[in-house]
């Protein structure tokens, strides 16, 4: 994610009462949970009713989701960066038979440079 995205979110976000985090807070949450519904009936239109994957529509609900989780992250100070990078170390820790050791360095490395 870049600045000029973040930019973006800052600048479209529309709040029905003052703009203060609590208010910023609430919508990214309720948003980021009805996004992920609506990106899941996309899928289960297409695993339980028959239809091509609608690739597209898919991609937009995404959208919607990163849009809303972008703001969560703005309003309470989080880089993805550092989500990216902790999340990593977490996944490595976990199950570290899974990555061999040079990925595993690599990844390592990676998630360093961010903070991690
Ligand atoms: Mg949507």
């Amino acid at each position: 994610m870049n600045d000029l995205y973040r930019e973006f979110v800052d600048q479209s976000v529309q709040l029905k009462g003052e703009d203060t985090d609590r208010e910023r807070l609430l919508l990214a949450v309720i948003g980021t949970m009805s996004e992920a519904g609506e990106a899941m009936d996309v899928v289960k239109k297409h695993l339980f009713h028959d239809k091509p994957l609608d690739r597209e529509a898919l991609v937009l609900e995404l959208g919607d989701e990163f849009w809303y989780l972008t703001l969560l992250m703005r309003t309470l100070g989080i880089f993805p960066e550092e989500v990216m990078a902790k999340n990593i170390n977490k996944l490595i820790e976990r199950f570290p038979e899974k990555y061999p050791q040079a990925e595993r360095e690599a990844f390592l490395t990676y998630a360093r440079a961010f903070g991690a």
